[in-house]
């Protein structure tokens, strides 16, 4: 059976840099198998019982995926949505919706600029520090939502 499990972590990348931490917030709490967080972590944690502290390396295939070359494109430097200063590594989201996805600069070669349209965290190997703080079997009305109930607003 499924279960709804609650945790802590703090995600690192491999030079050991935070990238994310859920310290002084609320935990994050999820249905496991849902995709509710990612796959790799989720694998890691089905046998992680409550109170239990763990460190789980996440390799980047089953994170954000390894980088497609084919989301890399040369594109005019006057057709970017960005006024003033355009540096190597600067990340801006490529249109209008707040949706729309984020895009690094990995060159800059004269009026042209070679964007990268992969995650930040494709390609790279995750590490979370993670504090189990609860794992309780799902409900059946979980299971057919097919998320973890609470505050989730569903009135499930
Ligand atoms: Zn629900």
């Amino acid at each position: 059976m499924p279960r709804v499990v609650t945790f802590h972590y703090t995600l690192r990348d491999p030079a050991g840099r935070v990238l994310d931490t859920s310290a002084g917030a609320d935990p994050i709490t999820y249905l496991e198998g849902a995709g509710q967080i990612i796959e790799g972590l989720d694998e890691q944690l089905r046998v992680a019982t409550a109170g239990e502290k763990s460190q789980v390396v996440v390799p980047a295939a089953k994170a954000y995926g390894l980088p497609d070359p084919g989301q890399v494109q040369k594109v005019r430097r006057e057709l970017l949505p960005i006024a003033g200063e355009l540096k190597v590594g600067d990340q801006f989201q490529a249109g209008p919706d707040r949706h729309a996805p984020v895009v690094t600069v990995r060159a800059i070669e004269g009026d042209d600029v070679l964007l990268d349209g992969n995650h930040p965290l494709a390609g790279v190997d995750l590490t979370f520090d993670v504090e189990i703080v609860g794992a309780r079997e799902a409900t059946e009305s979980e299971l057919t939502h097919g998320h973890a109930h609470g505050d989730c607003g569903c009135g499930g």
